[in-house]
């Protein structure tokens, strides 16, 4: 077998295409043949310099594949699997986080694709812990889903719905975003959507999202959230924006001792009116990624669709196309690179 491979490193400024060695299994690890790796707003802010990670890095952590070699500790059954994985590599399970299974938060964490090399190339090594099988029913694209899918669960983990919470206005309907309509949707919610795309704001009403609102076309939103919400702003609102500048409209949006959640990872420090968040006792939420478990559950039961998301498709050598495409087309949801 070749002992090269082809990874999309990314050296602080440029991606490029590189021959490097293929990654050394552990005896606790797997080899990945990846196949699919989508890419997701933290993987552009780093290409654009907000999100400092150590380089050269390949980039990559949505992800799926199939198993090519295991480790002499590994299960036999896992070989040929298709799998996607978490992304918390280098957990202790010893630190005051993993005793309480909260894994995401470990001291020792090193999370795939952002502080250690990620699945932008032919080969992953894993953990053996952070793997997942793949139903039959979705393919190795579908599967990219998941880790998002996962994210979008977190949402509600983080924060409990009561019985006050009856409408949740979503900000930004990337991937993240428009998988959280659907959640929302399943939650029981009434849901309003903000975005600047009539293509993604027409998916999130197709889905049953009962009010859409194109920021670009719309002078105030706060002042349109509350005509639809009895002057009062909505019980919930999610910033799935990526975007700094909608955050005091999402304040603005809020009701009085409403909540708002945060999902996107800016990696900028953002201007915020704390004060009125003080003012009319709002909580602040925030979530990272969550239960693969309820993710895979959500797809393979149909509950969550994820056909018709994957607006674009590249091959690993065009990666630098996929991102600037992923940035500058607004249309964008899903970018996904087929390797
Ligand atoms: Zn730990």
């Amino acid at each position: 077998m070749r002992k090269i491979m082809k990874a999309a490193i990314f050296d602080g400024k440029y991606l490029r295409i590189e021959e490097i060695e293929k990654p050394i299994i552990s005896e606790t690890q797997v080899l990945v043949k990846v196949k699919a790796v989508g890419i997701c707003g933290t993987d552009l802010a780093i290409y654009k310099g907000h999100l400092p990670t150590p380089t050269p890095l390949i980039l990559g952590h949505e992800f799926s594949g199939e198993i090519i070699k295991i480790g002499k500790k590994i299960d036999s059954s896992w070989l040929n699997k298709r799998v996607t994985a978490e992304i918390n590599a280098n957990l202790d399970f010893d630190c005051y986080y993993c005793q309480r299974a909260m894994y995401t938060q470990c001291i020792s964490r090193k999370a795939l694709g952002i502080d250690v090399n990620g699945a932008l190339a032919e080969y992953i090594a894993l953990d053996s812990y952070l793997l997942h099988e793949i139903p039959d029913k979705l393919s190795f694209e579908e599967a990219t889903f998941i880790e998002p899918l996962a994210a979008a669960y977190q949402t509600f983990v983080m924060m409990p719905i009561e019985k006050d919470d009856k409408l949740i206005a979503i900000f930004g309907l990337g991937k993240l975003g428009l998988l959280l309509v659907q959640v929302a949707l399943l939650k029981g919610l009434e849901v309003i959507v903000i975005d600047g795309s009539d293509k993604k704001l027409d998916i999130a009403t197709k889905w049953g999202a009962h009010h859409a609102i194109n920021r670009l076309k719309c002078q105030h939103i706060p002042e349109e959230i509350k005509k639809i919400t009895n002057n009062l702003g909505a019980d919930i609102v999610v910033d799935a924006s990526g975007n700094p500048d909608s955050l005091n409209n999402v304040v603005k949006s809020c009701r009085t001792r409403g909540k708002i959640h945060i999902k996107s990872t800016h990696g900028l420090d953002v201007p915020i009116n704390l004060t009125d968040i003080v003012v009319r006792e709002i909580t602040i939420y925030s979530s990272r990624c969550g239960p693969f478990e309820l993710a895979i559950q959500g797809l393979e039961s149909g509950k969550v669709q994820v056909k018709g998301l994957i607006s674009s498709t590249f091959t690993l050598s065009e990666i630098e196309e996929a991102f600037n495409s992923y940035e500058s087309n607004k249309d964008q949801i899903k970018v996904v690179i087929k390797i």
